[in-house]
């Protein structure tokens, strides 16, 4: 008879980044893990095809899709410690890199607190597979020389303009979860002093098929919702990206002018 699973020793946990979406962009150590798991806990938003390459595991989804009701982090934290007193090898799966806006800490927190050992495996963020996309340089030399990752959303104890006013001047800024205050933070940014003709870069859903992408400037997206700017009806239906700053320059003229070339064609 087995033991019952308060008396086995438990399990070990791999917080594992899944990348943005397309699934040759996992790491081959994530690659790896997931063969050999025994559970997968993963986001709403991890598409099948990665899923699949943990056909042996059971999988459990555990809410965080973005826009949408998410699990309470205290019911996955739970869940999390159940898996590894149940199972012996663990994979929590993430979307792009575990450890940025992902409450990897509060995972890692629980699991260390029930005593169960874990790992990070890092995973490629949605701001590296955006630029990757756009063949856009978030840092590039006598342009930009720092970049910041920042999400409007506040944590707790935070007010929520802090992370926007902080980096108001940081020469590219890549916002998370940003989409549906959109029209909001950019007015936010141009009242901290930044500069209404900024240009601005969105993408919908990097490296998968589907992608869609918008340019404008800081103005243009306080006038639009996100959707408009990137010719959906309503939200978009996939994780969007909204970046900001001079090193879009170049992209947006071309599209600019590419859009002029065709209204004067379809005239
Ligand atoms: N840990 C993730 C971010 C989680 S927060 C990472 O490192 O990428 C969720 C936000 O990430 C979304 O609201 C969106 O702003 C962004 N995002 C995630 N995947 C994306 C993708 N494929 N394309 C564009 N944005 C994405």
């Amino acid at each position: 008879m087995s033991k019952p699973a308060e008396h086995r020793p438990p399990g070990k946990v791999w917080l594992v980044g899944a990348g943005p979406g397309a699934v040759d962009l996992l790491t081959v150590r994530a690659v790896r893990l997931l063969a050999e798991a025994d559970v997968v806990l993963h986001d709403a938003l991890i598409g099948d095809d990665v899923l699949s390459l943990a056909p042996q595991a059971k999988h459990i989804a555990v809410g965080k899709r973005c826009g949408k009701h998410s699990t309470a982090q205290r019911f996955i934290n739970q869940k999390l410690i159940h898996a590894a007193r149940t199972h012996a090898r663990v994979v929590r799966l993430k979307g792009g890199d575990p450890m940025l806006f992902g409450r990897a800490q509060e995972e890692m927190d629980a699991l260390a607190a029930a005593g169960i050992e874990y790992e990070v495996v890092p995973g490629i963020t949605a701001a590296s597979a955006a630029s990757a996309q756009l063949r856009v340089s978030l840092t590039r030399r006598g342009i930009a020389r720092s970049v910041a990752l920042l999400t409007p959303r506040a944590g707790e104890g935070e007010h929520p303009s802090q992370a926007l006013r902080a980096n108001a001047d940081t020469p590219t800024l890549a916002l998370y979860m940003a989409s549906h205050e959109s029209m909001a933070i950019a007015r936010k940014l141009m009242s901290y002093g930044r500069d209404p003709a900024t240009p601005v870069a969105l993408v919908e859903n990097a490296s998968h098929p589907a992608s869609r992408e918008a340019f404008t400037t800081l103005q243009g997206l306080s006038e639009q919702p996100i959707g408009a700017l990137l010719g959906t009806a309503g939200t978009p239906e996939g994780p969007v990206l909204v970046m900001l700053g001079e090193v879009f320059r170049e992209i947006l003229q071309q599209h600019t002018l590419l859009w002029q070339d065709n209204s004067t064609s379809a005239a």
